[in-house]
């Protein structure tokens, strides 16, 4: 017998014939004789549509009472769930994430979990009942409800299995793995059987939505197993302990079949870039720019500094240009104008119509040239490179965002990612 945690996400909760389908998959695990805990997203669109409710009552709302409301969306399938698979004959009950409770930090909307408490759980999984687990909620001290930020069920579905000492953690979705590149941009995309947690955790960072970011980083410290697989799949689809799906694994599980220079690429539209023009070229220059930004929270990303122009008789001046969540965009620019005297300069212009490409790839270790292929491949299609960053395995670039889809199959196609035959 396996312990196993099963975690749907919303397209695979979308309504009641999804949501029967999800409890003949889980019915199938319990008969194989496995102990089974289910976490679950709200249907797909659901979260966006209770966020929409919460600006339109009040554009500045209590993040207290916004998480109140958008985790109300997995607080209802996991109730569908359970009523499905009373349904299909399989005991079940569902655990709201106060009644077991899931403790987290009190950062409403990206609270972090603490603690889970499991007693409860094991006792009713020990009476043969399916514990089915709203995912992306906790609670905080007080009592009050929070939620884990955006994809969040990912991460709850991860800590539940690492509280639970689970032997795997299986992510169903709407894609039968992890793919080299997005699968729904590039059709030639191929699946991988398995990738390593930290390329996992930089592609997830870089924009690979397909696992929360957050989950991936949980996963590797409490080294979970984890697997992503597809719940759109017939009652003949292989059984999940068989691995159809992509595991997650350490870097030394992965065998020698798999090691690739480059892993996968990403692409995220969710930067802005900011330029500010003329900057003192003197010390302290940089420090003056960033400071209110990491004072307001905002997290920086890619930099770039231009040459100085050198004036006769005055000291030089160049441009700073970097890059900020696109959500951040408005308090970027506000705590900027604040700070123009200390900083000094002249314009501040931004763009929220660019994208940034990543390369990722442990390969990149021990391999030179991985940097200068992608610059290479994007000149050669007139890509503009707009600014770089680069981390020991991974490079990104920023570009204009109407060229994210050439720029991702150019250089899927650049660095042999391709499969043979267009899936
Ligand atoms: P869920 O609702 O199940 O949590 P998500 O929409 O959050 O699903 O994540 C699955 C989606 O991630 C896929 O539909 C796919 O478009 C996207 N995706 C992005 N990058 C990748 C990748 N490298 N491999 C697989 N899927 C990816
Ligand atoms: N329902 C939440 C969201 O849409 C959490 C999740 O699905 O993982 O962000
Ligand atoms: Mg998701």
């Amino acid at each position: 017998m396996a312990r196993i945690v099963m975690k749907f996400g919303g397209t695979s909760m979308a309504g009641i014939e999804r949501i029967r389908s999800v409890a003949a998959r889980v019915k199938r695990e319990v008969e194989a004789g496995n102990e089974v805990a289910v976490v679950v997203s709200a249907m797909a669109g659901e979260t966006d549509r209770l966020v929409g409710f919460c600006r339109e009552a009040s554009s500045l709302y209590d993040a207290r009472e916004y998480d109140v409301v958008v985790s109300a969306g997995e607080q209802v399938t996991s109730g569908l769930l359970a009523i499905a698979l009373q349904a299909a004959g399989v005991p079940a009950r569902s655990w709201l994430g106060w009644q077991l409770p899931i403790r987290t930090s009190d950062g409403h909307a990206s609270a972090r979990i603490a603690d889970i408490d499991t007693a409860s759980l094991r006792a009713s999984m020990a009476r043969g009942e399916v514990a089915v687990i709203p995912g992306f909620q906790g609670v905080a001290a007080g009592e009050r409800v929070t939620t884990l930020g955006r994809g969040g069920s990912d991460t709850s579905a991860v800590a539940m299995a690492a509280a639970m000492q689970a032997d795997r953690c299986d992510i169903y979705t709407d894609v039968d793995g992890v793919y080299t590149t997005d699968p729904r941009i590039v059709p030639r995309a191929r699946k991988l059987r398995q990738v390593t947690y930290e390329e996992m955790l930089e592609l997830a960072s870089v924009g690979a939505k397909v696992l929360q970011t957050r989950s991936v980083g949980l996963a590797m410290k409490e080294k979970v197993r984890v697997q992503v697989l597809s719940s759109f799949t017939g009652d003949d689809a292989p059984m999940a302990d068989t691995l159809p799906g992509t595991m997650i694994v350490g870097e030394e599980e992965i065998d020698d079949m798999e090691r690739q220079l480059i892993t996968g690429i990403a692409h995220d539209k969710n930067e802005a870039k900011i330029t500010l023009t003329s900057v003192p070229d003197q010390p302290g220059a940089v420090a003056a720019i960033f400071e209110p930004l990491a004072a307001a929270n905002i997290n920086v990303d890619m930099i770039i500094q231009n040459i100085a122009h050198q004036s006769a008789g005055r000291p030089g001046s160049t441009d700073v240009t970097f890059t900020v969540p696109a959500a951040d965009l408005a308090r970027s620019i506000e705590a900027l104008n604040q700070a123009r005297a200390a900083i000094g300069f002249a314009e501040l212009v931004h763009d929220t119509r660019v994208a940034k490409i990543s390369v990722v790839g442990v390969g990149m270790r021990s391999h030179a040239g991985v940097a200068s292929t992608m610059f290479t491949t994007l000149g050669a299609r007139g890509i503009n490179i707009l600014a770089i960053s680069t981390s020991e395995i991974k490079v990104s670039v920023l570009i204009h965002e109407d060229e994210t889809e050439l720029a991702v199959r150019v250089l899927h196609t650049a660095y042999g990612l391709d499969a043979e035959e267009a899936a």
